[in-house]
């Protein structure tokens, strides 16, 4: 079979090679379980976890204490808001049950969270953001109650890129003495950031969107920070996240976390370069197409383009040479229209329209050019 190209990143990233190589030897000879104290295959696993967990925390400039393992974004999301929200209501008799506030355009781990978190008598306040995909840090502000425990905002949407602006949305949460919580799972290795000089108190990672394997991610728990544990077990990971841990899995994520600070700042460039060229190459080229989301703030790798006036799965049948998405993996077993396109005030038409294309560490030049004239000629097709 002859692979399409892959426009899709922000649904999962290939494993790099070193990152592969680094995780051999945890399948073999160093197959120890890092929690056993008595012998030397325990000790080699627990050395090259402790390894792994100041790769992943230089990378954030975050203490290697405020990393805990998890399974990937989904688990640490769960973890951080129901931990946050269930530790919350220990806080003395007669206390109203905890506000959370979150946005519509969130992650489904985040919304399908909240909604869990609704039925056991949380109160959930959604942020409608602007056309642009942006909320701002006065609306924020007008939504704090005295019983606002959390505040979740996205670093950067999966479906446009969009990037929320964390720093005065932290501050903001701060000023009120609410805990803010960042699924920042798009924005790690594509865009600086520092735990360390920002106000998030809890941020979830996972290891298959930044060329680490599948099935494991971190939450990062600033010190103080008071969560409840959703699994009970050994006390792993200082009684945050019982069960053994995934050390190959954990040793590969170090090592994509070690590769993504050393070469970050000038694949992004390259990275922006192609996704700008291949977006110019298809607007330049087409009529009524348009991109979705702010283009100022946004990742440099992902653009979300509406098709007006096309039927978007036909549009994704046709475009067999290319391997894209339309809204996230893990809604499009449904047949509903994105729900971000949605928040963002298209109709569900436009929505169904919209197509994301999203590159990485291994699109090249010829697949942008090869993309932009497939597009364009499926597209000159249906209209
Ligand atoms: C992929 C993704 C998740 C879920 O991550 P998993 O590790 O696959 O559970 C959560 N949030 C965002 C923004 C994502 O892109």
């Amino acid at each position: 079979m002859n692979y399409p190209a892959y426009f899709d990143y922000n649904a999962t990233t290939p494993v790099d090679p070193l990152v592969l190589d680094a995780m051999l030897p945890y399948f073999g000879p160093h197959f120890g379980n890092a929690a056993s104290r008595t012998h030397v295959f325990g000790a080699k696993a627990e050395e090259a976890v402790d390894e792994a967990r100041q790769q992943l925390a230089d990378l954030l400039e975050a203490n290697p204490k405020e990393v805990v393992f998890t399974s990937g974004a989904t688990e640490s999301i769960n973890l951080a808001l129901k931990g946050v929200w269930e530790a919350s209501q220990y806080r003395g008799p007669n206390r109203q049950p905890g506000h959370i506030i979150t946005v519509s355009t969130e992650h489904k781990a985040v919304l399908d969270t909240c909604e869990h978190l609704s039925q056991l008598g949380a109160e959930i306040t959604y942020l409608q953001p602007a056309s642009d995909g942006l909320i701002t840090a006065n609306q924020l502000e007008a939504a704090i109650k005295s019983n606002t425990v959390l505040v979740s905002v996205m670093a950067a949407n999966n479906e446009t890129g969009v990037l929320q602006p964390i720093q005065e949305i932290g501050e903001i949460a701060y000023k009120y003495n609410v805990l803010f919580h960042t699924d920042a799972t798009q924005a790690i290795g594509k865009m600086s950031l520092s735990f360390a000089n920002s106000a998030i108190d809890l941020l979830s990672l996972s290891g298959h969107k930044f060329y680490g394997p599948k099935g494991v991610g971190a939450l990062l728990v600033r010190n103080g920070v008071r969560l409840s544990a959703q699994q009970d077990g050994g006390r792993h990971e200082r009684g945050r996240r019982s069960g053994t841990l995934n050390v190959p899995g954990i040793i590969g994520m170090g090592e994509a976390a070690q590769l993504a600070q050393r070469h970050m700042l000038t694949e992004a460039k390259r990275i922006v370069t192609l996704r700008d060229q291949l977006e110019a190459g298809i607007l330049a080229n087409l009529a009524n197409v348009s991109v979705n989301g702010s283009k100022q703030h946004r990742l440099p790798n992902t653009t979300n383009i509406c098709f007006a006036g096309v039927d978007g799965e036909l549009l994704l049948l046709l475009l067999n040479e290319l391997a894209v998405s339309n809204g996230s993996a893990c809604t499009s077993a449904s047949t509903d229209p994105s729900h971000v396109l949605s928040a963002m005030g298209l109709s569900d038409d436009l929505a169904y329209s919209s197509v994301r294309f999203s590159l990485g560490r291994f699109t090249t030049e010829a697949e942008v050019e090869a993309a932009i004239r497939h597009v364009i000629a499926v597209v000159g097709k249906l209209c």
